[in-house]
């Protein structure tokens, strides 16, 4: 059908309400402010900034550890320890460790590797930050949408000039219903995009625009739980991670134990999704974690309040893809920038938004929005602390190739090398290739877990706060379900079974036939199965706005 759709003009359009899109919004009012009070010319209006947030409202979709680094936030709110609500910093950090797990035993580091030292940081509810900032980017007149997805971009020659939201109100067969609303063609100067890890709009431009760097994207998959707990199992402000059991040691990953007050406890682990055994399941591997004697004894007793899942860029320096195009930049996660080895890019997904704001200002003011003059984003990360710190890991992850130990030596290497190691460029391959074929193995029995200490999945989910119109068309999109029921249940076994933290693929028989069966409304939207998925088949494009899960206070 030809759809009719309202236009609306911006200067500046940012695609994702999280530390980065909603860093840059702010920063660019405060500079457009200054620029008006001075009589700067052109006059320039922070009501010509729109934010566009997927979540059913700013922070839903926001899930970190979330130990941060104040660094960011310190230069875009120079007085945010006095300034932000109650509970946003949960605690300062007030003590370190880290622990080498066997399925056993604890044994702790005689120090804690500089990377997982955290004085000076913060715990923090991610969700919480992002709300504060959220309400702060709205009392500067710019406009923040919720509930409204970029569904896709506006190709101008070689650039962008905006995006499409969703259509709302359509059916499961892509039929208007009743309450059918077209979505808006946005556009803007510029666009920036701030959509996290393996965003959808962000995947598309740099597979039509080539824009992909040295290496592939490569990802991590983090799930969490949020656990209230008796009081005195943890102290505050204490901040645990821990390396081996139940992962085995050809794999690079994690887990994490943090207390918040109030006996607030986050834990979590991220995986690597470059495992070689496609019948891995992160999910199962994290509930075991939980059944350690360490995390035992603080989890006892207590009750799980918040689930979730999220991926994490991994790549970082050499993954970075070319994050300015005509009318358009790349910010945050979206633009690979993370430190793997510190598991931390609040920080940085801030910065990197205050120098979008100093690139976009400079651009309107001169009138030129052209990818040259935006080419000045990447000069400013190139003289930041961003440029710094991500650097010296930049062959970090990379050494984690060929298993942990490997991995460790590679890390020593790079340590006194100044991040070079061994090999510089290291490179790395995108994650899907690492499976093993199945080779006849069967299928493992699902976890089903205790019910209070550990949890199958749809028990998870439902503490995901996840909720979708079940009437809508499928936002998973498998470009050919037969390769699910003729090669890959031979070949892999159907790993999408396994990875999916939140059992959203099944593969069913059906009058004999095996099939694939897509739960979508459970999807909590971390995009594993868009990254990890072997044939890179699924493609993960965002469902009517407000769908979704609810990470309150993660
Ligand atoms: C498990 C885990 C643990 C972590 N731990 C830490 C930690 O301890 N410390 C730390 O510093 N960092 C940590 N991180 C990383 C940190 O959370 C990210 O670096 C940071 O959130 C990146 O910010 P961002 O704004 O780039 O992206 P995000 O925070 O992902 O925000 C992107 C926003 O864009 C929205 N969006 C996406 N696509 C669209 C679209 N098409 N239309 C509209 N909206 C869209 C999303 O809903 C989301 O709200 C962790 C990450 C994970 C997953
Ligand atoms: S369907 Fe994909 S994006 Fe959604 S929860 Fe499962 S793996 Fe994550």
């Amino acid at each position: 059908m030809t759809i009719q759709r309202e236009q609306l003009e911006a200067d500046v359009l940012i695609v994702g309400a999280g530390p980065a899109g909603l860093a840059c919004a702010l920063y660019l009012a405060r500079l457009i402010k200054q620029h008006n009070q001075t009589g700067g010319k052109p006059v320039l209006s922070a009501e010509n900034i729109y934010v566009l947030e997927k979540g059913r409202e700013v922070g839903a979709h926001q899930l970190s550890g979330a130990v941060m680094d104040p660094r960011g936030l310190a230069e875009l709110i120079p007085d945010f320890e006095k300034s932000a609500p109650p509970g946003t910093l949960d605690t300062p950090v007030t003590d370190d460790a880290a622990y080498f797990f066997t399925e056993r035993r604890a044994w702790k580091f005689p120090i804690t590797p500089p990377p997982l030292r955290n004085h000076g940081n913060y715990v923090v509810s991610l969700n919480k930050l992002v709300k504060w900032l959220g309400g702060l980017v709205e009392q500067e007149g710019i406009n923040l949408f919720t509930q409204f997805a970029g569904a896709q971009l506006i190709y101008e020659g070689e650039g962008i000039a905006g995006v499409i939201t969703e259509d709302k109100g359509l059916d499961k067969d892509g039929k208007a219903k009743d309450n059918f609303t077209p979505g808006y063609e946005l556009r803007a100067k510029v666009t920036v995009l701030a959509e996290g890890p393996r965003g959808s709009l962000t995947k598309d431009l740099v597979s039509r625009r080539k824009l992909d760097n040295l290496n592939p994207q490569v990802y991590g998959m983090g799930i969490k739980e949020l656990w209230e707990v008796p009081a005195g199992r943890i102290d505050p402000g204490f901040t645990a991670h821990t390396l081996g059991w139940p992962l085995d040691t050809s794999m690079y990953g994690g887990g994490w134990v943090y207390g918040l007050r109030e006996n607030r406890v986050s834990l979590g682990m991220v995986v690597s999704l470059e495992y070689h055994n496609s019948l891995f399941d992160p999910h199962e591997a994290f509930q075991k974690y939980k059944t350690h004697p360490f995390v035992k004894q603080i989890l006892e007793g207590g009750k799980l309040v918040r689930y979730g899942a999220k991926t994490v860029p991994y790549g970082g320096w050499y993954s970075m893809p070319r994050t300015y195009v005509d009318g358009g930049l790349i910010i945050g996660d979206s633009a690979s920038f993370l430190n793997s080895q510190r598991l931390k890019g609040i920080h940085m997904a801030i910065k990197s938004g205050m120098l979008a704001a100093e690139t976009i200002f400079e651009a309107l003011c001169s009138g030129d929005v052209s990818a040259k003059a935006l080419s000045a984003f990447p000069k400013k990360v190139e003289a930041s602390w961003i440029k710094k710190e991500l650097w010296e890991v930049r062959n970090f992850h990379q050494g984690y190739a060929h298993g942990l130990y490997a991995g460790l030596f590679h890390t020593a290497l790079q340590f006194v090398s100044g991040g070079r190691g061994l090999i510089d460029p290291m490179r790395t391959k995108p994650g899907y290739e690492a499976y093993q074929r199945i080779d006849g193995r069967a299928a493992p029995e699902r976890f089903k877990g205790d019910g209070t200490l550990t949890f199958d999945r749809l028990t998870d989910v439902y503490h995901s706060g996840t909720r979708h119109e079940e009437d809508q068309p499928c936002h998973l999109v498998v470009a050919d379900t037969s390769i699910c029921a003729d090669r890959c249940v031979r070949e892999y076994g159907n790993p999408c079974q396994y990875f999916c933290p939140a059992a959203v693929y099944e593969m069913v028989k059906e009058k004999g036939e095996l099939r694939l069966k897509i739960n979508a409304s459970n999807c909590v939207h971390c995009k594993t199965c868009d990254i990890a998925d072997p044939y890179q088949i699924i493609n993960w494009v965002p469902p009517e706005g407000g769908g979704g899960p609810n990470y309150e206070g993660m």
